[in-house]
């Protein structure tokens, strides 16, 4: 069954004339009461401009006054502002969650409002136009006129850049014959950016065991209605193709996607294949959009003319009046907890956002996190399983390496069997991934003369080692400092020594053992922008590079098709100390890395090097055992 577009159109809200309570996206206790002038009504969810103390400030009408100072004694709102209002779904969202984390509610508004710039309209667009008469008395006509007049003899109008481009000439021309009245400027107020259509050019045909998931997510997406899955499949199982066809029947029925990634900064690849599918790129909202970027998407959002968006967790509050589809990718991920300000996880928040949306919402994941298994188990969530790869992609063999057994060469990291399997790879032309999730050349620094450590001035924790950027940093506080040369206890010159080994220093080891692999490092160091992110995937993709060595930024959702050997240098790292979820994150990790490994035609194979393969976390991955785990 589809909803028609006005079926679903939110109910106009509550319209106020006298009065009304005001929301301020400030961390104020409630919203205030003010006082609609004459010749003004205010619906539920207008903005508004209203005076708080000595300022005027934005808010959002909230409903009808509390009532609580006398009519009198209110100030006016000063102003309506001309941009749709703040949906219902949202606000209520913005209740639901100040509730919830117990923190005002003009706290959390301002998440919903977090491009205070857009809620202007957008400034008015200048065209050119040919002139409707004849040129004044008088013109003058040079060559770089006569192009100009040329370019818009066929009544095109054209900004003011773009005509200046075709009739070669600079922008002053333009501007000047507009002012002597040879041609006419136009302000036009831009329409919500006129996007392409989405068409679904349709997918891979899809194994049973997809057609099955699908088939349930469409549904549940055609009938609406709030209805939480959890998509539980291994890496590469189709995941993202079974979603997209949920996104494809919600496109069908006019309603808007939610799609949330963790760092999405990272995910080209994602984007690229979504492009692929739907003809169109989504709209992206995360922190690395400019400015005008995130106007232009709240905008497009408030006005209904987004369809997809992807976007970090806090894409949740944007203003979509009507969602009909949340996905969150790869849902287990500790970044879709928000750890400052107001405290939440989106993936919980998701799932009350759909509710509010009345909509169906897709938890993915190939390692769920306990909380979203448990409520699967409790037949809270829906659980879809796709157990085993698509296509001739079988799972990754997982091995563990005893490094008790096979200790690496003195002073080295990479155990007899790692280096063999990476010569081999390299032989047959394929590539490698190394995993150590740790940044820098060393962990510890010490003075052979007299033993003393490298400790940060400001925490407790051991100084780790940039070799690259000749620094000692400290990965807890952001304290770094030069790499001495002389011991500052003892005075001994050229007496550090590095102990341990971070990616830099395993990049060293490889390229002594093979000096002709073209070796990359993809650390949070080396790449810190998505531009930079998206050149090296690339590279990978073009097997440009042989061996890329990574800390965790590498675990993401990449396809590479002839990556097929994975090392993890240390699979005990990550396992002890004090949280209780150490051993659950661990094993998500080294899965998410494992499952970089073969994904097409070619076997991969993981080596975990370990201390303890008889450990829990490590025995449960070599057996490919997760339930278990
Ligand atoms: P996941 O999201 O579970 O890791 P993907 O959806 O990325 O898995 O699928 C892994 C690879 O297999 C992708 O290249 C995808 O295009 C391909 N793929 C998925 N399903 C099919 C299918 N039914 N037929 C052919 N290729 C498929
Ligand atoms: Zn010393």
């Amino acid at each position: 069954m589809e909803d028609s577009p006005s079926d679903r159109a939110e109910q106009p809200g509550r319209r106020h004339s006298h009065a009304a309570a005001v929301l301020i996206p400030q961390p104020l206790p409630g919203p205030y009461d003010y006082v609609v002038p004459e010749g003004l009504t205010v619906q539920d969810g207008a903005f508004v401009e209203v005076p708080l103390g000595s300022r005027t400030v934005r808010g959002v009408v909230w409903g009808p006054p509390a009532g609580d100072v006398d009519q009198e004694k209110l100030r006016p709102i000063e102003r309506a502002i001309d941009c749709p209002p703040l949906p219902e779904q949202v606000r209520k969202l913005v209740d639901w969650t100040a509730a919830y984390v117990m923190s005002p509610p003009g706290a959390v508004l301002r998440m919903a409002m977090s491009v205070p710039d857009a809620l202007d309209p957008p400034p008015p667009a200048v065209i050119f136009r040919k002139a409707g008469t004849a040129l004044p008395e008088g013109a003058r006509l040079t060559p770089a006129r006569k192009r100009v007049l040329a370019v818009l003899a066929d009544g095109r109008a054209l900004s003011g850049p773009d005509l200046a481009a075709e009739a070669g000439c600079g922008a002053g021309v333009v501007k000047a014959m507009a002012e002597a009245g040879m041609i006419r400027r136009l302000e036009v107020r831009p329409s919500a950016d006129p996007q392409a259509p989405f068409e679904d050019r349709g997918g891979p045909a899809l194994t049973e065991e997809q057609r099955a998931a699908a088939a349930t997510l469409s549904a549940a997406v055609a009938e609406g209605g709030f209805a939480p899955f959890l998509l539980d499949g291994v890496a590469g199982s189709g995941k993202t193709e079974v979603y997209f066809e949920a996104i494809a029947a919600a496109l069908r029925t006019r309603r808007p996607v939610l799609i949330l990634v963790p760092e999405i900064a990272l995910s080209a690849q994602w984007l690229a294949r979504f492009a692929e599918r739907f003809g169109v790129a989504p709209v992206e909202w995360h922190s690395g959009i400019t400015p005008a970027g995130r106007r232009k998407a709240w905008r497009s959002v408030i006005e209904g003319a987004a369809p997809v968006v992807v976007g970090a967790r806090s894409a949740l509050f944007l203003p979509f009046q009507d969602l009909g589809l949340i996905v969150v990718d790869e849902e287990h991920e500790a970044a879709f907890k928000q750890e400052d300000g107001v405290l939440y996880n989106a993936r919980d928040m998701a799932v009350v956002r759909a509710r509010l949306a009345d909509a169906p919402i897709v938890l993915a994941s190939a390692t769920p996190s306990l909380e979203s298994r448990w409520n699967a188990d409790r037949g809270r969530y829906s659980r879809l399983v796709l157990p085993s790869r698509v296509g001739r992609a079988a799972m990754p063999r997982i091995a563990a390496i005893d490094m008790r057994a096979e200790a690496p060469p003195r002073g080295a990291f990479l155990s007899p069997p790692l280096r063999r399997a990476l010569a081999e790879t390299l032989e047959r032309g394929e590539q490698s991934l190394l995993f150590l999730n740790r940044r820098g050349y060393a962990p510890l620094t010490l003075c052979r003369q007299c033993g003393h450590r490298f400790a940060c001035r400001d925490c407790t924790a051991w100084l780790v080692e940039h070799r690259l950027a000749g620094r000692l940093r400290c990965h807890h506080c952001g304290f770094s400092t030069g790499l001495p040369r002389v011991c500052p206890a003892c005075g001994a010159e050229d007496s550090l020594a590095a102990c341990g080994p971070g990616v830099e220093r395993i990049a060293e080891e490889v390229a002594a053992l093979h000096p002709e692999a073209r070796t990359e490092l993809m650390t949070g160091d080396t790449v810190h922008n998505p531009k930079r992110a998206r050149a090296l995937i690339e590279q990978v993709s073009a097997r440009e590079i042989d061996i890329l060595i990574g800390t965790q930024i590498v675990a993401k959702g990449y396809h590479f098709p002839f990556l097929t050997l994975v090392g993890v240098v240390d699979a005990d790292l990550g396992q002890e100390g004090g949280d209780p979820r150490a051993a659950e994150r661990t094993f998500q990790l080294l899965t998410q890395v494992a499952g970089r490994a073969g994904r097409e035609e070619r076997p991969g194979t993981v080596h975990l090097q370990s201390f303890d393969p008889e450990g829990e976390v490590i025995a449960a991955l070599t057996r490919g055992d997760r339930e278990a785990f």
